[in-house]
């Protein structure tokens, strides 16, 4: 989708977002407060602070999703990873999600791995080192809490058995025209990528083709791959699968405050990476993009913008610890009486201190990721198309 002050893709982000003006663009629809409070009461009376706190805005057919779990129907969560280097703290935010919806709901988790696409899409990288990052990535997700009886994931290069026949009633149904204009690929594009459009769709339908009856599905996901799966919602009944519902997240600043975060090349200063040593982490988070005044004297005396801010960005999706501290970090930004070395400087122990837990979390998930990982479907007597 292109703007005269934004380029959204999902492969693409340039510009400053309007992500009101990029929803209605999309005609999806806003997440509600009634409908946060539907998911409330499923939820046993708890909201995940990214819905409490605005990150997740957008949705489709979610209303729809939750009429069903209410009547006993309940939906799957799959979310996915394109492993091209290290997680950042802004990839944690659809999994932090899931988790949560996981944990709350008692639901499936489908987590797909995209090594083959990374590989395709990066010229640089080779196949061993996608699927390292891969492994490294899942080990990453895992650590976070996933419950493993209830986790299932494609790992697209090793998984390919389970997923191909799906893959290949989805790649009937998909037009090469049409990916060309959702995703804007160039004449040179290499089919891998085109291809890949079948291979994304598989898990939101694999649980229904399993199960022999449709499954629901709810993708979280940042609002750039809504065009992935607007493909997959197209297709989906025409070969007897049930629309996924999507969640959209807002695209979050990375720490030069004016682009998203990013895995590779030279914007590494402008995200956290979940392997960054304490030093570094200090090192990116001073000299981090703010919402603050050129003086301490007009901080004090105007207050600061956290809405602008990189920081504040951190606090507000992950790092927060609750409601109240969130909001009095919002409140003492905008009054003046919190100061950015003071911030910063409570980011940093609050970063580095989960830092450490995830890591010593790490080697269980290493051992948990070779056994949730799908290899073979179960059979089927006949193919369904
Ligand atoms: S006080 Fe904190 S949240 Fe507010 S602008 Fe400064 S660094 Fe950002």
């Amino acid at each position: 989708m292109a703007d005269e002050e934004f380029v959204v893709t999902p492969y693409e982000v340039r510009g400053k977002v309007d992500h009101e003006r990029l929803r209605e663009q999309f005609g999806a629809e806003r997440l509600t407060p009634a409908l946060l409070e539907r998911l409330r009461g499923l939820a046993g009376g708890e909201l995940h602070p990214l819905l409490t706190r605005g990150v997740y805005y957008s949705h489709r057919d979610l209303a729809r999703l939750l009429d069903r779990h209410a009547k006993g129907e309940p939906f799957f969560v799959y979310s996915g990873r394109g492993p091209s280097g290290p997680l950042h703290t802004s990839h944690l935010v659809p999994f932090e999600l899931c988790r949560w919806l996981q944990e709350k709901l008692g639901i499936e988790m489908y987590i797909q791995i995209t090594d083959d696409e990374k590989f395709w899409f990066r010229p640089h990288l080779t196949r061993a080192e996608t699927y390292r990052w891969g492994i490294e990535n899942l080990t990453d997700l895992l650590a976070l809490g996933f419950d493993p009886k209830r986790t299932h994931v494609f790992f697209d290069t090793r998984s390919i058995g389970a997923m191909y026949s799906i893959a290949v009633d989805v790649a009937k149904r998909i037009p090469y025209s049409t990916v060309r204009a959702v995703f804007g690929f160039p004449p040179s594009q290499n089919i891998g990528l085109v291809f890949y459009t079948a291979l994304q769709t598989v898990p939101a339908f694999y649980p229904s083709w399993v199960a022999g009856r449709p499954v629901n599905c709810l993708i979280p996901c940042g609002i750039d791959q809504d065009p992935h799966f607007r493909v997959t919602r197209d297709i989906a009944e025409g070969l007897g699968y049930p629309k996924p519902g999507l969640l959209h997240s807002v695209m979050l600043p990375g720490l030069a405050g004016d682009k998203v975060m990013s895995t590779t090349g030279d914007t590494r200063d402008n995200a956290l990476f979940l392997n960054d040593p304490p030093k570094e982490v200090a090192r990116k988070l001073r000299k981090a993009f703010t919402g603050g005044r050129t003086s301490v004297e007009e901080q004090r005396r105007l207050g600061a913008v956290p809405e602008v801010c990189s920081v504040w960005a951190q606090w507000r999706s992950r790092f927060a610890e609750s409601e109240a501290e969130f909001e009095t970090i919002t409140a003492d930004c905008r009054s003046g009486k919190l100061l950015c070395g003071d911030c910063k400087a409570n980011l940093i122990e609050r970063v580095n201190g989960f830092l450490a837990a995830h890591e010593a979390r790490r080697p269980a998930a290493r051992e948990l990721a070779e056994s949730v990982i799908l290899e073979t479907a179960p059979p089927r007597a006949t193919p369904t198309s």
